[in-house]
């Protein structure tokens, strides 16, 4: 049997969006699972829209998620190049080829002219297609309009009366009337080629055995299917996966927050965490189980199981999921993925003060808090920010026995070891200082901080050190003795 062949063929005209790279996902797991290959390949024939600089982010953005190709623009292959812009020659050789079996002709028509038809063809009630006007010049008449300067697009003939028939893996069986399309354009007047032109070549010059895209792309099949018919090229196997939708069931779109993979990688949600989310929107495995590490996805990937309805993007699930993944990682490990956060935040300055010591014992005390690496600004806000007292610890430090308790702490805290010494410290008190355990904590987390929640207070003790601990005390006693 021949071996499975798949690819992902992003245009570069904006970053990798989230459907974009679920569909560079499936493709890559279906690969993966059949022990098959996987191109990524270009399509920049938009000259207007296409930039480099997205090119090499979504490429970026696909390496970063984890996803690996055997073909592409810097791995090279036997079926190259694989950027669309640098395949016009191969492209032009099959515009030919249609040309001369009478299967596509040139067409001169304007701009004007083609919206004149179309508005006659509204008024009429008319379905809106081009009429094949130029079909019927003569050999003689096309070149004497391109002698004379005239640059004219190259149409293709649609067979009329035809049914087109899609299996497709995902869907099913979808049919097509060719009477519902116009002859269209494969070559534009400027010498590029057409998506559904262009897209039917390289497919089956690098040897695609099976296209998994995105839904949107099912009505272009029909056309390609056409294109495939007259090349007499053989048909591969197709597989729509179907749209992601927003939480309110509407398309994903920028109104429900980030929809670029960059932007998630920004917010710190691991990697790791959106290869499995995204390879849960719109295929499931059997079981319930929802962690699912590389291989096991691998392993179980196959296209029976992507669902046809719509795929629900699940913001707090990712959360959850992003969360999940947090925990697997060691405190040197979340420290070091931390790191750039803090550093590109006001507190940079801050956090280079801080020995690793007890960096990493700030990145312990609120690693439960994180949803994504981003949060970590906000978290270090208590140990590095200048006391701000919010009411309850304005009360707190109020409080009968509050003044006592700070005494105590600013006289006599030792530097510390390790958390569990700081935590025996402050349970030592409780009991010397005849008073209920909140009654202490409340007091000191409050002059400490000047709120009434956050970390542990052992890990807040060690992270801010002796010396800051007993300014804070002293500050707090200073306001409120
Ligand atoms: N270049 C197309 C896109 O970015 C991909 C088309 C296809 O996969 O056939 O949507």
């Amino acid at each position: 049997m021949r071996k499975s062949k798949v690819r992902f063929a992003p245009s570069p005209t904006g970053p990798l969006h989230i459907g974009g790279a679920r569909s560079a996902l499936f493709n890559y797991l279906f690969a993966a699972h059949e022990g098959g290959e996987f191109v990524v390949r270009i399509e920049d024939t938009d000259l207007e829209r296409s930039r480099r600089q997205y090119e090499e982010e979504i490429l970026e953005s696909l390496r970063w998620l984890g996803i690996t190709w055997t073909e592409g623009i810097l791995e090279g292959g036997d079926n190259g190049p694989y950027r669309q812009t640098e395949r016009l020659d191969i492209y032009q050789s099959y515009i030919h080829k249609l040309l001369e079996q009478g299967d596509a002709y040139y067409c001169f028509c304007t701009l004007e002219e083609l919206e004149s038809e179309r508005q006659a063809q509204v008024q009429s009630g008319q379905m809106q297609r081009y009429s094949g006007r130029c079909y019927g010049l003569s050999d003689q008449e096309v070149k004497k309009r391109i002698e004379a300067g005239l640059k004219p697009s190259v149409r293709f003939r649609v067979p009329v009366h035809q049914i087109y028939v899609v299996n497709d893996l995902v869907r099913g069986t979808v049919s097509f009337e060719s009477d519902n399309s116009g002859d269209f354009i494969i070559l534009k007047s400027d010498g590029i080629p057409v998506y559904n032109f262009a897209v039917v070549i390289d497919d089956v010059l690098m040897g695609i055995t099976h296209i998994i895209r995105a839904e949107e792309h099912l009505p272009n099949t029909p056309r390609q299917l056409m294109l495939y018919d007259a090349l007499k090229f053989a048909r591969p196997e197709f597989a729509h996966i179907s749209l992601i939708l927003g939480s309110d069931r509407q398309k994903m779109s920028k109104r429900h927050g980030a929809t670029s993979l960059i932007q998630y990688r920004q917010m710190g949600y691991l990697p790791e965490a959106l290869f499995n989310f995204l390879a849960l929107l719109g295929w499931s495995p059997e079981g319930e189980q929802e962690i699912l590490s590389r291989e096991e996805l691998v392993q179980a990937f196959t296209l029976d199981r992507v669902a046809k309805s719509p795929a629900v993007f699940d913001m707090d699930k990712l959360n959850w999921m992003n969360q999940q993944y947090l925990k697997l990682k060691s405190v040197p490990q979340l420290a070091e993925l931390l790191r750039p956060y803090l550093m590109g935040s006001e507190w940079t300055l801050k956090l280079s003060q801080l020995d690793e010591r007890r960096y990493h014992l700030l990145v312990e005390a609120v690693r439960d808090h994180l949803v994504c690496l981003a949060d970590i600004t906000n978290e270090a806000e208590v140990f590095f920010r200048q006391v701000e007292w919010e009411e309850g610890a304005r009360e707190a430090l109020s409080a009968e026995g509050a003044q006592t308790v700070l005494a105590y702490f600013h006289d006599g805290l030792p530097e510390f070891e390790k958390p569990e010494e700081a935590k025996a410290y402050i349970k030592a008190a409780v009991k010397r200082l005849h008073l209920k355990a909140k009654d202490v904590y409340m007091p000191l987390r409050s002059a400490l901080t000047g709120r009434t929640y956050g970390p542990e207070l052992p890990y807040l003790i060690m992270v801010l050190g002796r010396e800051e601990c007993r300014r804070r005390i002293d500050q707090a006693r200073k306001l409120f003795g």
